[in-house]
C-alpha cells in the first residue's frame, strides 16, 4: 500500500537581541504555502520542501502537503504565531493520520517563553501523530540542538554545506530515509553530543578552513557500516539560551558505530578550535580599501548587521564612512520610510537607515542623490545555487545614486543578500561596481565571491557581531562555551 506522508515545516532562525517581533505577518510576508499551494510553489526549487517533495515521488509516497512557514531571521516569534503554526501543523499531523512525517526545521527557533521551539514543535507533532509513526526532520548547519528534539525525532539530518546549497539534497534524503524505516519497521540508534563551544557563520565556510576538514570527517564517518547519517550544527550564536552551541547528531543501525564516528567528528571541531577566532578589519581601513582603484568590486562584509542572522539590515556604519570618503559603490539599507520617501521623485535627501538600534548599527546617515529605480512590491526569484527557485519579496525600493556613484539601495522589506539578483532586479550590474556592501556572515559568498576583487570583513557593531564577547548575553549556558568562558 502506498504510504501517505506529511510534509511540513516551520523555519526561523531567532536572533533574541533583535527588537524586531516576529508575527504571523512576518511568516506570511516571506514563505507561508499549505495544501496544494505546498506543492505548487515548493515543486522544483533547492528548498528542504522542493527536497521532500521530489524524495517523496522518487521513492512512490503520497505525499500530504501540510503547512511550511518561514520568517527572516529576526527577534523572538510571537507565543501567538507559534501556538498558530505550531498548531497547524500538528492538527494536520492529527487529522490526515499520515503513515510517516517529514519536518522541515530550522534547529534555531525561539519563541516567546518557549526557547526549544523547534523540539517543541516536534513534540506535539510526535504527541498527535498516531503511535510510533516515524518522524523525519531536517536542520540547519546553524540549529542550536537540544535533547529534547533529538528525542521527538526518529532521525534527523542537518545541512552538510554552508552556505547551504544541499538544502534541497537533504529534504530528499529525508524522504529516502523515511522510506527505509517504514519498509523495515526498524528506528536507528540515536547519538547526541553537544561541545561547549560557538563560532561565528564567518568561521563556518563547509568548503574553507577549518570547516572543510570537519565535513570530509564526516563524510568518512558516513560510509562506516551501520551508519546512516552524521551531520554538524554549528549553533547559533545570537541566541540567548541555554543550549547554545555546537552539536554532533550520528543514526543508524549500529549503535556502537555510530557513537564511534560522532566521537571522532566531536574530536575534529576540538581540535580546530582556534582557527575558528574570527578576523575584522576597523571600518576606516576597510572603506579605505574600497577606495583603491582596481577592477572589479571590493566587498565589504558586514556580519554584524547580516540580515540572514537577524540583524535589521539597516546599520550605518560604513554607509556613513562612504559618505564622508564619497566612495562610490552600492550598499542596501532596510529603510521602509525612506523608501517611501523617495519614491515618486527625482531627486532625494534625507536620512536613511540606523532606525531600529542606532546605539548599535549607527545613526541615520544623511543621503542625497538621484533616484534611479522606483517600484512598488519588488519580488524576485531566486536564481543562485542558495534556495534556489524561491520566490524573494523586498518590498517597496527605490534606489538613489549619489553624485559620486553611491548607490544606496532602499528596501521595504529586510533582504539577505544569497544571491545577487535582488541587485540586478533594481538595475545594478553588482560586477560593474567598485565596492558592494555585503550585510552577511558568509552567505554572500554565493553571490559575490566569484566577481569580488577582494573582500574584507568589516568591525562593526551589532546584534551579530562576529566578536560575541561584545554580546549582552545574560544565561549560563552560553557563558560556559568558548569563547565566552571566562571572558564574560
Ligand atoms: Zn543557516
Amino acid at each position: 500500500m502506498t504510504a501517505r506522508v506529511l510534509i511540513a515545516g516551520l523555519w526561523h532562525e531567532t536572533n533574541t537581541f533583535s527588537p524586531i517581533a516576529t508575527d504571523l505577518k512576518a511568516f506570511r510576508a516571506y514563505q507561508w504555502a499549505e495544501g496544494t499551494d505546498l506543492a505548487t510553489r515548493y515543486a522544483g526549487t533547492n528548498t528542504e520542501i522542493g527536497g521532500m517533495l521530489k524524495g517523496a515521488a522518487a521513492v512512490g509516497f503520497q505525499a500530504v502537503p501540510g503547512l511550511f512557514a518561514g520568517a527572516i531571521p529576526s527577534g523572538p516569534v510571537t507565543a501567538s504565531a507559534f501556538e498558530t503554526l505550531a498548531g497547524r501543523i500538528a492538527d494536520a499531523a492529527r487529522r490526515e493520520r499520515p503513515d510517516g512525517i517529514l519536518l522541515a526545521l530550522h534547529g534555531a527557533m525561539v519563541a516567546e517563553g518557549v526557547p526549544e521551539a523547534d523540539a517543541a514543535l516536534a513534540r506535539r507533532v510526535r504527541d498527535c501523530a498516531p503511535a510510533d509513526v516515524p518522524i523525519v526532520a531536517t536542520y540547519d548547519l546553524h540549529a542550536n540542538i537540544s535533547q529534547p528534539l533529538v528525542d521527538a525525532c526518529d532521525l534527523l539530518i542537518g545541512y552538510d554545506t554552508f552556505p547551504h546549497t544541499d538544502m534541497g539534497a537533504r529534504g530528499e534524503e529525508a524522504a529516502a530515509r523515511l522510506a527505509a524505516l517504514l519498509a523495515t519497521g526498524n528506528r536507528p540508534a540515536k547519538v547526541f553530543r553537544k561541545l561547549a563551544m560557538i563560532t561565528v557563520p564567518q568561521t563556518q565556510a563547509t568548503a574553507e578552513p577549518p570547516m572543510a576538514a570537519v565535513m570530509a570527517r564526516v563524510a568518512q564517518a558516513e560510509a562506516v557500516d551501520g551508519v546512516d547519517v552524521v551531520s554538524v550544527a554549528q549553533g547559533f550564536a545570537y541566541a540567548d539560551v541555554d543550549h547554545l552551541g555546537i552539536a554532533v547528531t550520528g543514526f543508524g543501525s549500529d549503535p556502537k558505530a555510530v557513537t564511534r564516528e560522532v566521537a571522532a567528528v566531536v574530536d575534529a571541531i576540538e581540535t580546530a578550535r582556534e582557527q575558528f577566532q574570527p578576523v575584522l578589519v576597523p571600518v576606516m581601513e576597510a572603506v579605505g580599501v574600497a577606495a583603491e582603484p582596481g577592477t572589479g568590486p571590493v566587498v565589504l562584509v558586514e556580519p554584524a548587521d547580516n540580515v540572514g542572522g537577524g540583524a535589521p539590515g539597516d546599520g550605518t556604519a560604513i554607509l556613513a564612512e562612504m559618505v564622508r570618503r564619497r566612495v562610490p559603490g552600492t550598499i542596501v539599507i532596510w529603510d521602509p520610510s525612506a523608501a517611501a520617501g523617495a519614491r515618486g521623485r527625482k531627486r532625494f535627501a534625507g536620512p536613511v537607515g540606523g532606525r531600529t538600534l542606532p546605539d548599535l548599527h549607527g545613526a541615520p546617515v544623511t543621503v542625497e542623490g538621484t533616484v534611479v529605480f522606483d517600484e512598488p512590491a519588488v519580488r524576485y526569484v531566486r536564481d543562485g545555487a542558495y534556495m534556489t527557485g524561491q520566490q524573494v519579496p523586498m518590498g517597496d525600493v527605490a534606489v538613489v545614486r549619489t553624485d559620486f556613484g553611491l548607490n544606496v539601495v532602499l528596501t521595504g522589506e529586510r533582504v539577505m543578500p544569497f544571491d545577487d539578483t535582488h541587485l540586478r532586479r533594481v538595475g545594478i550590474d553588482p560586477a560593474g561596481e567598485p565596492a558592494l556592501v555585503a550585510k552577511s556572515g558568509s552567505a554572500w559568498k554565493i553571490a559575490f565571491q566569484a566577481i569580488a576583487r577582494r573582500a574584507v570583513v568589516v568591525d562593526t557593531g551589532g546584534v551579530c557581531a562576529s566578536l560575541i564577547e561584545r554580546l549582552p548575553y545574560t544565561r549560563s549556558g552560553p557563558r560556559r562555551c568558548w569563547p565566552l568562558n571566562g571572558v564574560c
